[in-house]
């Protein structure tokens, strides 16, 4: 097995697909014979019910993993999703931003962690809060890559130079390797003059790291999870199941290209 890619999912905007886009990917990676963890680091657990598990049956999650109360090995479990597993993310992990602040090495723990299962799978996607807290940090500093999912709304570039910086932070403190994979446009309707408008300025600033294809507003996407199910199994012929398939093969292309 080559090296295990580790990829968070990042924007400290909520509502623009991180959850959706991250969830989607991993299950297509899964499906094309990848061995694939995920890790939710929002407490909100959107991609931990979206795959199907009841926040209920929750024993061991992100929470007690980053605060060392455990073992990351004994946090995951598998989805009903072959090939792909994940250790689920319950309300507790709120705590977690709070809790570290004062703690040794609070910036590595999902590192750590990450770095003690890796080599058992192709590929690690990590889920992030809408913020650039704690949490966040503790993503960008135990991944390799980092996808950002943009919406294609006036305001959704206010909020990407701050992320830009803080990508360049992390850089310098904690984590050289940090690169910046794709920026994922999502909720593309090219019949709006706005859409196109904004993706011309998103194209200005991340000119050659846009995945080229992007994601529709879709009814589909955002019913699947409340079946607990991925996209290519909702709706499997879907232009948004299409759609994530073309982003997950580029998005393979991209890490290998990169040799890693
Ligand atoms: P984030 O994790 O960035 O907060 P989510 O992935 O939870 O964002 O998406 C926010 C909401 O938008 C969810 O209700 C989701 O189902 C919906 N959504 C995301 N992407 C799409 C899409 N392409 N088409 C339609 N609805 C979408
Ligand atoms: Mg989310």
């Amino acid at each position: 097995m080559s090296e295990t890619k580790v990829i968070c999912f990042a924007n400290q905007k909520g509502g623009v697909g991180k959850t959706t886009s991250a969830v989607n990917i991993a299950a297509c990676l899964a499906r094309s014979g990848k061995n694939v963890l995920f890790i939710d680091s929002d407490p909100q657990g959107n991609a931990t019910s979206g795959l199907g598990i009841h926040k209920k049956s929750i024993g061991v999650g992100t929470y007690d993993v980053v605060i060392g109360r455990a073992q990351i090995s004994e946090a995951i479990i598998p989805t009903s999703q072959k090939g792909l597993y994940i250790v689920p993310a319950g309300i507790d992990l709120v705590g977690a931003e709070i809790e570290l602040v004062d703690e040794p090495n609070r910036e590595y723990r999902l590192k750590d962690a990450v770095k003690s299962v890796s080599g058992r799978y192709d590929y690690i996607i990590i889920d992030c809060p809408p913020s650039l807290g704690l949490l966040t940090i503790n993503a960008l500093t135990a991944a390799r890559y980092v996808v950002i999912p943009v919406l294609c709304e006036y305001y959704s570039l206010e909020g990407l130079s701050q992320l830009t910086i803080t990508i360049s932070q992390i850089r310098r403190r904690y984590n050289p390797e940090i690169e910046l994979l794709g920026v994922l446009i999502n909720m593309f309707d090219g019949r709006l003059n706005l859409t196109i408008a904004v993706l011309e300025e998103i194209k200005k600033h991340f000119a050659g790291k846009i995945f080229r294809t992007p994601v529709p507003r879709s009814v589909k996407i955002s019913e699947a999870p409340s079946h607990g199910m991925v996209i290519t199994e909702y709706d499997r012929n879907g232009k948004g199941a299409a759609a994530y398939a073309a982003i997950t093969s580029e998005l393979m292309d991209r890490c290998t290209g990169n040799g890693g």
